[in-house]
């Protein structure tokens, strides 16, 4: 019998908390989840899933203009976006239950209420109740990052942008990386006027740079505003709701929206870190081993709330390896090698591996093949848009270090393509697949 009421307390029930709770609970740990919000995290209740829904929904504008030209006749559709709130947020409390389902399936108890470390492997929750652990895993995620200035307050973050009552008319978005663009692409579609205002003078700054720039002039032509090298200064609230916004480097302006994107800081206050001697970085986040292991032997973190790489499939793998090493006596860590990732903008941005800037610093001499194409679908349509293709190849071992794409379904294309990558293929592998015409993935094989 353990001396303690839990095998493992976890705090925090998102992509990385759920996944580590149910396999220990599967390798025979007894286990508690604490959540103070709902079961499933950022990911399913207020980012990745949501935003894929709504990322749906947008693109009916679009294809709803494309089907005239694809013989269609439609009367002038019209878009009402509570009912699209509602569908989402709909589907939003399905994947709560069926979280809470397979925590409850594996015997894990469910707290709901906040979480604090209150000593040696003590716990208080918020009801007052004492309990103890083993082992304790800390997967609290990360919040939108808020910036501050006079009258920042009035701002909403993408949190907020999933149960918004109207469609603004007109919405100011700050940053510019994943969620500024998304967001961008969505609001833009549903009719909304979008400005987005970003610090430096780059988009999606991981990103290859062909991409980038490629999704700035689509961007453009969709209508979507830009400044660059801007900051804000304030933000007021006019008599008639709207916001009137000052910033250091462009025009005041009218908007009935400012939402924050400005990057995600990890969630580790009030969870009692301090009081055991957990150690953090410079932004708060937890700093862990290459088993997610903190400086307190008895003390783990996975996921965003470590700032290692905020994606949830990442997360996923880092409280599964967890899972393994600690309860089932199978030491594994995650490799973080050859990540795949997307932008789910308008149109979609994909990535694996090495950009072309980071393979010449890294391997000197690169080849670098490129499509630059219209997609049929475009064409029939009479859409002026143009995808882009890139791969990058070394040069000494003819190895596929990087494949990089903007275009339609770009992220359903690049799952399988990134199995290559990571497998090591060469361009001569590439080439001696047969491609699937027509399509927009051959151009990877046909690349010259
Ligand atoms: P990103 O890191 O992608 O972008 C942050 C943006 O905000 C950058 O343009 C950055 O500028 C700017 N910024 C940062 N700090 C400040 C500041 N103090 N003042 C002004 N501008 C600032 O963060 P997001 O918020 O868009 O997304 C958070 C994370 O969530 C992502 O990094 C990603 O890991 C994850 N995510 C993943 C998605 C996906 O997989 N499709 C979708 C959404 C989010 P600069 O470039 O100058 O640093």
């Amino acid at each position: 019998m353990s001396d303690y009421d839990f095998d493992l307390f976890t705090i925090g029930a998102g992509s990385g908390g759920v996944r580590a709770s149910r396999v220990a609970a599967a390798h025979g740990a007894k286990v508690a989840v604490a959540e103070e919000y709902r079961v499933g995290g950022t990911c399913v209740i207020r980012g990745c899933v949501p935003k894929k829904m709504l990322v749906y929904g947008a693109h009916f504008a679009e294809d709803l203009e494309d089907a005239k030209q694809f013989g269609w006749d439609l009367e002038e559709p019209k878009f009402d976006w509570k009912r699209l709130r509602d569908t989402v947020l709909g589907d939003v409390d399905r994947l709560n239950g069926l979280y809470t389902e397979t925590l409850e399936n594996h015997e894990v108890t469910i707290f709901h209420e906040r979480a604090e470390i209150t000593g040696d492997h003590e716990l208080t929750l918020a009801s007052g109740k004492v309990v103890t652990a083993k082992y304790i895993l800390v997967a609290t995620g990360a919040e939108p990052a808020r910036l501050d200035f006079p009258g920042a307050e009035h701002a909403i973050t993408s949190n907020e942008a999933f149960h918004l009552d109207e469609m603004p008319k007109r919405v100011m978005i700050a940053g510019g990386g994943y969620i500024a663009n998304e967001f961008a692409g969505i609001f833009n579609q549903f009719g909304s006027q979008v400005c987005i205002v970003n610090r430096g003078d780059k988009l999606l700054r991981s990103y290859d740079e062909g991409l980038s720039d490629r999704l700035l002039k689509i961007s453009l032509m969709k209508g979507i505003q830009f400044h660059f090298n801007t900051t804000f200064e304030s933000i007021t609230k006019n008599d008639d709701g709207s916001l009137h916004v000052t910033m250091n480097g462009a025009e005041e302006m009218d908007v009935d929206c400012v939402m924050f994107a400005t990057g995600r800081t990890p969630h580790t206050k009030g969870l009692g870190l301090e009081t055991v001697g957990v150690e953090q970085g410079k932004i708060g986040e937890i700093l862990v081993d290459e088993y997610s292991k903190t400086n307190v032997d008895y003390i783990y973190a996975v996921g965003d709330v470590t700032n290692r790489v905020q994606l949830t499939p990442v997360a996923i793998r880092e409280g599964q390896a967890f899972a393994d090493t600690v309860f089932n006596d199978d030491p594994k860590t995650v490799d973080y090698g050859c990540i795949p990732s997307a932008v789910f903008s308008h149109p979609q941005i994909a990535a694996v591996g090495m950009t072309e800037g980071e393979a010449r610093n890294k391997l000197g001499s690169i080849r670098v093949y490129q499509s630059d194409f219209r997609p049929m679908k475009n064409v029939v349509a009479g859409r002026n848009e143009r995808g882009l293709y890139k791969m990058i190849v070394d040069d000494a071992t003819d190895k596929v270090v990087g494949i990089h794409m903007i275009g339609p379904e770009s992220a359903e294309i690049m799952q399988g393509f990134a199995v290559a990558v990571k497998a090591g293929l060469t361009k001569a592998d590439f080439d001696a697949t047969t491609a699937i015409h027509p399509s927009m993935a051959e151009e990877l094989v046909l690349l010259k």
